[in-house]
């Protein structure tokens, strides 16, 4: 059997490493020029900041076992941030006893471990699916139709964009339960601003949330186990402002969120920064399926709006979904 996974995130990375190693032919296929998806780290000229997930928890036994092999690998490490909160009016210090991982030396890291000898083509934005006598064709935006066919199809990619590349697709009832979960999932976009200040910000402190703000988080970057020793700061604003300025113009977008950083303690005047416009960040369903799967139509779903929304709940997606299609062949 063969089967194709469009999206080498980590819930796309996790299935296919079960299903490699049980010896199946896998064809992954991924967007960008590199694996990980939302893990990200983006690099600058002479630094870089994790811009995506900040950190994750292993709360399942399955996965802090996963985590721990990512440990001796020395892929991942545990990071003790100095955690405050901001409420809105004043600052609180965290009493979370949380056990935060990130991924060393940079958020990537996992995933590359991940994708080690796993067949991925990288720059293939799948952008149409076809199941037509028993076979699954499928279609990228850069070199049109792929020429093999599948056998089964793994779509481990967010609700929203899941939703538009089925869209043709009427199999079952696979179409109108992924248009349904989506809406519910309803993903939310997330703006970013990247820094670099031009001196070291005198604040005692790591990382925050910050509630009833157009910020959710700060971190400085540095703190974490083997980053640069150069001083680099993440922000993100909240899903909800977020959402509802997805489409303005991102300088923007970027001098709202510096002034609001501003108003709380940051500041930021004279840094070098950039700006991502995450078009789908966060979401995902409050009855957690874990995956989704036709055997009928042979197509099947991943992801972390099936799990949870976090990095824990994508891997362990991919996970269960793996098991699932293992048991059944
Ligand atoms: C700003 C931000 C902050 C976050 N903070 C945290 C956090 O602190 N802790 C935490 O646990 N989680 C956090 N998350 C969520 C976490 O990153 C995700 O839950 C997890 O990485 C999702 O993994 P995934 O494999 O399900 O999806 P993704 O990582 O989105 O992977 C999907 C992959 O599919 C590719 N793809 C998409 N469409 C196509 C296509 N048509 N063809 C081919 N490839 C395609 C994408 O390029 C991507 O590589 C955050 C996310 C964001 C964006």
């Amino acid at each position: 059997m063969n089967i194709a996974i469009i999206g080498a995130g980590i819930a796309g990375l996790s299935c296919a490493r079960y299903l490699k190693n049980l010896g199946v032919d896998l064809h992954i296929f991924e967007k960008s020029r590199n694996c990980s998806g939302r893990m990200s780290t983006r690099h600058h000229m002479q630094w870089s900041v994790d811009h995506g997930a900040q950190y994750f928890t292993a709360r399942d036994p399955i996965f802090l076992k996963e985590v721990e092999e990512w440990m001796s690998n020395h892929v991942a490490a545990p990071w003790v941030p100095r955690l405050k909160i901001f409420d809105g009016k004043q600052w609180l210090n965290s009493h979370s006893t949380d056990t935060r991982f990130v991924g060393t030396p940079n958020m990537t890291a996992p995933g590359e471990y991940l994708a080690k000898n796993l067949n991925i083509n990288f720059n293939q934005t799948i952008n149409n699916v076809e199941h037509k006598n028993g076979n699954w064709i499928i279609y990228s935006q850069e070199t049109g139709k792929i020429k093999k066919y599948f056998d089964f199809l793994i779509v481990a990619i967010p609700a929203a964009q899941a939703q538009i590349l089925i869209n043709n697709f009427n199999g079952d009832n696979v179409k109108s339960v992924i248009s349904k979960f989506s809406n519910s999932a309803g993903m939310k976009g997330c703006w970013t601003l990247m820094l670099k200040p031009i001196s070291s910000l005198d604040i005692e402190m790591d990382a925050a949330f910050i509630n009833n703000e157009i910020i959710s988080w700060v971190c400085r970057n540095n703190s974490k186990p083997m980053r640069q020793n150069i001083e680099t700061w993440i922000v993100h604003a909240n899903p909800k402002w977020s959402q509802e300025f997805i489409n303005v113009d991102k300088n923007l977008a970027a001098n709202l969120i510096l002034q609001n950083a501003n108003k709380i303690g940051f500041n930021f005047s004279g840094a070098e920064y950039s700006v991502h416009r995450w078009r789908y960040a966060s979401g995902y369903l409050l009855f957690t399926p874990k995956f989704h799967i036709s055997f009928k139509q042979k197509i099947a779903f991943c992801g972390d709006w099936l799990h949870g929304g976090r990095v824990e709940g994508a891997w362990l997606s991919g996970r269960t979904l793996a098991q699932k299609i293992a048991s059944h062949f």
